[in-house]
């Protein structure tokens, strides 16, 4: 039975530019412009389904009709809206900046609201509110360090660094055999809300937020997920462990050198979603300082068109591996490439997991690959 679903004002306020504002050109669908690094623009489009409804332009379309009054089904248009990676990709190709993806999220947040969610989503949005988390707690060395950084480092690992043998182990014991003190901020290993958020539970992820310890201290978060939902909550004090490390080195204070005693691979950078310039999120230099930090180390070949802000996602957000897992493995695939046998390497732990997990490639995150490869100190003239 058809199930009609009236959009708050709210929605008019915030959208109603982007509404009306939509030329109908179809960037957002199919644009393809290989000198500007646009290879298709929607993983769900190219992977899932063609369909237009599944689309940036798509949510728009959908969005005015409801404010218009149009009784379209509320299922069918919860099954599109959280059919999507949450990517940015069709803002990114937007030309005249609409916010599509932002209002696909804003759909999922009224769905949410009003209890329309497919039932996949609602599985991970109970498993979430079960375990605290995205996976489920695993002990580790990360777990039982120093309470007080002093002249060390604030971390708050997030779901994805905290998964068995994840990249907070990893760093945990890169950072002990450098002599620095880790005070990590999990808070008995609770989510912070970003993976609530993405499912549409907005206020549910907004009080987690809220509910955690953040201590007042400048700190790192491992996951961009969790960084860009932090920020978008006004912490000024979560940063990145590529803005601590690089800040570390350029001070003077950190020394970072090639371990002697493994073989290094060499690396292929790959895009992650999240740190897409969006509308409205704080950006951050990471992807430029990835570049640099390994192209430093001489151990990418070549960084050439990194980042791609049209990259493709793999489809490690938004709820894909939940609703359409096989559709998210393709995604992977194709993100990953053919026969390339470099590490690839990608800066969210997220993504470097789903991807390995759909794919026979090696691929890594920033973290454990620090953690396997570099060796870092304290430098000896460093303040
Ligand atoms: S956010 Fe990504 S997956 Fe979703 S509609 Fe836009 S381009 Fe497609
Ligand atoms: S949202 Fe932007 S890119 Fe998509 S159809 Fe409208 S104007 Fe074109």
């Amino acid at each position: 039975m058809s199930r009609a679903l009236p959009l708050p004002a709210w929605f008019d306020e915030r959208f109603g530019a982007d509404l009306y504002h939509c030329a109908s050109c179809n960037y957002c669908v199919d644009a393809v412009w290989p000198e500007r690094g646009l290879h298709h623009v929607c993983a769900t489009l190219e992977h899932h389904s063609p369909a237009p409804g599944y689309s940036g332009r798509g949510f728009i379309d959908t969005a005015r009709a409801l404010l218009e009054g149009v009784a379209l089904d509320a299922g069918s248009v919860a099954e599109r809206v959280f059919t999507c990676t949450t990517c940015g990709n069709c803002e990114t190709s937007c030309p005249i900046g609409l916010r599509p993806a932002a209002i696909g999220g804003a759909l999922r947040e009224v769905l949410s609201a009003a209890d329309v969610v497919p039932a996949p989503v609602r599985a991970a949005r109970d498993r979430i509110v079960e375990r605290g988390g995205t996976s489920e707690p695993a002990a580790g060395p990360w777990q039982a360090a120093a309470a007080t950084p002093g002249d060390g480092v604030a971390i708050f690992a997030g779901c994805a660094a905290r998964a068995d043998g994840g990249a907070a182990t990893a760093l945990a014991g890169w950072l002990a055999a450098a002599g620095i003190a880790a005070a990590w901020q999990d808070d008995g290993a609770r989510c912070c809300g970003a993976a609530l958020a993405e499912l549409g539970a907005v206020r549910e992820a907004g009080a987690w937020r809220d509910g955690l310890n953040r201590g007042g201290v400048p700190r790192v978060v491992l996951g961009y997920e969790c960084l860009n939902h932090l920020r978008a909550g006004g912490d000024e004090n979560a940063s990145s462990l590529l803005a601590w490390l690089d800040d570390g080195l350029a001070g003077g204070r950190l020394a970072l050198a090639l371990r002697d005693d493994v073989a290094v691979p060499r690396v292929r950078l790959l895009e992650s979603c999240q740190l897409k310039p969006r509308p409205a999120r704080a950006l951050t230099d990471d992807e430029r300082r990835a570049r640099e930090l390994l192209g430093g180390l001489g151990v990418i070949d070549d960084a050439e068109g990194y980042p791609n802000r049209h990259a493709l996602c793999c489809g490690a957000a938004g709820g894909m591996p939940d609703v359409a897992p096989e559709s998210a493995s393709r995604m992977a695939a194709a993100r990953l490439g053919g026969d390339d046998d470099a590490l690839v390497l990608t800066l969210d732990g997220r993504c470097a997991a789903h991807l390995a997990r759909s794919s026979t490639h090696e691929v890594t995150d920033l973290a454990s690959f620090l953690a396997r490869y570099t060796r870092l100190s304290r430098a000896a003239t460093g303040s």
